[in-house]
């Protein structure tokens, strides 16, 4: 049916490239273009001749747009699916435009450089205009939404699974569970173990910007910024059992907010070990985490590049790595008049996904999703010119994909809340 270019060869997009393999009726070509091609071909030499699925490989730097309307033009993908880094949400986008091609990401875009003048100044507006000073937010790729709608072109932001799947969530709920929803807590629990005494599931850069910064939720049409990790709750998850989790600033809190009408609050909590925290504070606090170069010894070095030099690779966690994942929405509303509640969420074994694809649930929970995005587009199901994310579309036929393709949800009607 179609031919999908994949940009990025890291954690998730190897879980990408595996579902996409299984899925040869709809991705029937592929073409894995990253910065360091060799991982591409690893991957398309472990998986030839186990799916119909034809691959080609390519080195591509995702930051060059010319780069990227080369390889496009030559390969003419139907999508490109961005598996890259939040870094290069823009310039691939603006590839795609250039080239007439749909778009798809899993999170949204971020600057490398945080000390860029140009974007720090816009940066400071949104931080006053809006009221939270995470680095990533919708708006630059909001602002493409003319852009791609004049071009007939869909681009579909964030999906993956948080965001991504959890939208899918809210969008179900509010079609078939809800007249209203009045708040909405997301709740994001790792209950596996991979053990070392640190190292983060998916990119250590993205995981520690996001961790590390000041938490946020929605409530009564504005936002409400707190210090990182000052809101903690426990919280006893099916087949994980009791875990702290706390409350962060997360990107699909921006676009709930504008599209579930009525909504009054919207949070989102992440469990984390008590070793994790200790550890990451202790980084922070020697300047490890900072995004501002520093000169060492002649060189110009990154602290936080750096770490993610000593870090382990999260792409080898899987062997590693026992235990859950359970990731969900708990939602309270109304329905014919009364009072309702609803938990929506999935379970994932990270052992039974490094079985079926090498890899951990983490970047398992991310991958699926993408790949099912992806297919949503390249089958016409989810199709419209403009730039959207998931909670925009018709929920059903990504939620019965979830079942299909090893997400299966369930819905508890009686589920404990979170105060
Ligand atoms: P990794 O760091 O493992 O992989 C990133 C890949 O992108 C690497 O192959 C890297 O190449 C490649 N890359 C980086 N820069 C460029 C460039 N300029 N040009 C071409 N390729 C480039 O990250 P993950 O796989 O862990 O994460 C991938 C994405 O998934 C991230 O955006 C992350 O934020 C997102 N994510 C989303 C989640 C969700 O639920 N929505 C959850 C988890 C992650 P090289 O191999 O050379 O370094």
């Amino acid at each position: 049916m179609g031919r999908a270019l994949i940009i990025g060869c890291g954690g998730v997009a190897g879980v990408v490239i595996h579902k996409c393999c299984q899925n040869s009726d709809v991705f029937e070509e592929i073409m894995i273009a990253s910065r360091t091609k060799s991982k591409c071909d690893a991957i398309k030499e472990k998986l030839d001749g186990t799916t119909a699925t034809k691959i080609r490989t390519a080195k591509v730097d995702a930051d060059n747009v010319d780069e990227l309307c080369a390889l496009i033009d030559e390969y003419k993908p139907d999508i490109v699916m961005n598996i890259a880094l939040p870094y290069q949400d823009l310039t691939i986008m603006d590839a795609c435009l250039k080239c007439g091609v749909n778009y798809m990401d899993t999170a949204n875009y971020e600057p490398e450089d945080t000390d860029d003048p140009e974007w720090r100044a816009i940066y400071e507006k949104r931080c006053k205009d809006e009221g939270f000073t995470a680095y990533f937010d919708y708006s630059w790729q909001w602002a493409y939404k003319k852009k791609f709608e004049e071009a007939g072109l869909t681009a579909l932001l964030g999906s993956g699974f948080d965001p991504g799947v959890t939208q899918a969530y809210c969008a179900y709920a509010q079609k078939h569970l809800f007249d209203e929803i009045d708040t909405i807590d997301i709740l994001d629990c790792n209950g596996g173990d991979h053990g070392y005494p640190f190292a983060t599931n998916f990119n250590p850069e993205i995981n520690l910007r996001e961790v590390s910064a000041p938490g946020s939720y929605w409530e009564d049409g504005h936002w409400v910024e707190i210090p990182a990790m000052s809101i903690k709750r426990e919280y006893d998850f099916d087949q994980v059992g009791h875990k702290d989790m706390y409350l962060l600033h997360h990107e699909e809190i921006e676009s709930l907010a504008k599209n579930i009408p009525g909504v009054k609050r919207i949070r989102f909590f992440m469990t984390f070990g008590q070793s994790y925290l200790t550890h990451m504070k202790c980084l922070e606090n020697v300047g490890m985490l900072s995004t501002t170069p520093i000169e060492f010894e002649g060189h110009q070095i990154v602290p936080i590049q750096f770490l993610k030099a000593l870090l382990p690779d999260p792409a080898t966690l899987g062997p590693r790595t026992k235990g859950k994942t359970n990731i969900g929405c708990i939602f309270t509303g109304k329905k014919d008049g009364k009072e309702k509640t609803a938990y929506i969420y999935n379970v994932c074994d990270h052992e039974e996904c490094y079985r079926e694809v090498g890899s951990q649930a983490i970047s398992y929970t991310t991958g699926v999703p993408a790949m099912i995005g992806a297919a949503m587009l390249l089958t016409g199901k989810w199709n419209k010119p403009g730039v959207y994310t998931v909670e925009e579309f018709d929920p059903d036929p990504y939620m019965e994909a979830l079942n299909k393709w090893g997400l299966p949800w369930q819905i508890d009607d009686k589920p404990v809340l979170v105060d």
